[in-house]
């Protein structure tokens, strides 16, 4: 064999660079040659479409309203923060808030997952006008199994006079009107809210032939797409987003003084980061309770 026949092969390539169909193999070896990383892994799940039609049609309580532009990447959700049946409670007192919700119409799916484990952080909204949050403390305690404030909707007071679930709430679709009794036609849990990233959140139970939840919670379904669902025990809802993008969970509203613990102004905000409250009525950041 002529000695040039045992030469690097990708030396070979790089000589041969005319050649368009030896494009990818020249351009395979220099990024070997130099070390670079491996391609980046794919999506955890395939994206989902989804227009304003669709989401105007779930099953959201008449309380709320849904304002969406099918050219627009987020939607938003108003509503008071209080389920109908909380409308007029003064023990623990709670206060009607403008709530806003901002949802990706179209999520998409990360490479990565973002743990949620031990923080107390906003997931997303329920059909009913309600946040849902991770089931945390500010110490990482699990507030659902030390049923720490919880109502008999399974909801509980959070700051600035707020309500709050931590976990599935039997009572999305009326105090006395079970979830658990709202089954899709095909068996599969009711949706009941969707998530910070976008994707639909699910009651149990799941049906025959979907796969098994993967570590968020959650499974992807040629019917659904990739959608969580949510659960009687530990992660309760969901323990992780699968999302590329985020929405954002907030609310300004003027409040009594009794609302305000450590609030400088008769104002109060907040927002999908760490807690603050101020007088100014901006956007805030915002935990749990
Ligand atoms: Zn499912």
């Amino acid at each position: 064999m002529h000695p040039t026949m045992r030469s690097n092969p990708c030396t070979a390539i790089r000589r041969a660079t005319a050649l368009a169909a030896l494009v990818w193999g020249a351009a395979r070896c220099a990024s070997k040659d130099a070390g670079t990383p491996e391609p980046p892994p794919p999506p955890l799940c395939q994206s989902v479409k989804r227009t304003c039609a669709e989401v105007k049609g779930y099953a959201w309580s008449k309380a709320v309203t849904v304002e969406c532009n099918d050219a627009d990447e987020l939607f938003t959700v108003r509503a008071s923060g209080l389920p109908p049946e909380k409308a007029d409670v003064t023990m623990p007192k709670l206060e009607a808030q403008d709530w806003e919700f901002l949802v990706p119409l179209s999520p998409r799916c990360a490479t990565a997952r973002e743990k949620l484990e031990g923080r107390n952080v906003p997931q997303g909204l329920m059909l009913n006008g309600v946040g849902f949050f991770t089931p945390f403390d500010t110490n990482g305690d699990d507030l659902v199994k030390n049923a720490m404030g919880l109502d008999e909707c399974q909801g509980m007071p959070g700051v600035g006079c707020t309500y709050q679930y931590r976990s599935l709430s039997p009572c999305i679709f009326g105090a006395s009107d079970d979830v658990a009794k709202h089954l899709e036609k095909d068996g599969h849990g009711a949706r009941v809210g969707l998530a910070l990233d976008g994707f639909e959140l699910f009651a149990t139970p799941t049906i025959a032939g979907e796969p098994p939840l993967d570590a968020c919670h959650g499974h992807e379904t040629a019917t659904r797409g990739y959608h969580y669902h949510a659960s009687a025990d530990a992660p309760y809802l969901m323990s992780c987003f699968v999302g590329a993008t985020r929405g954002d969970l907030r609310y300004t509203a003027t409040l009594p003084e009794e609302c305000l613990q450590g609030s400088s102004g008769p104002s109060m905000s907040m927002g999908s980061g760490p807690p603050e409250m101020s007088g100014t009525g901006g956007m805030g950041g915002m935990g749990g309770q």
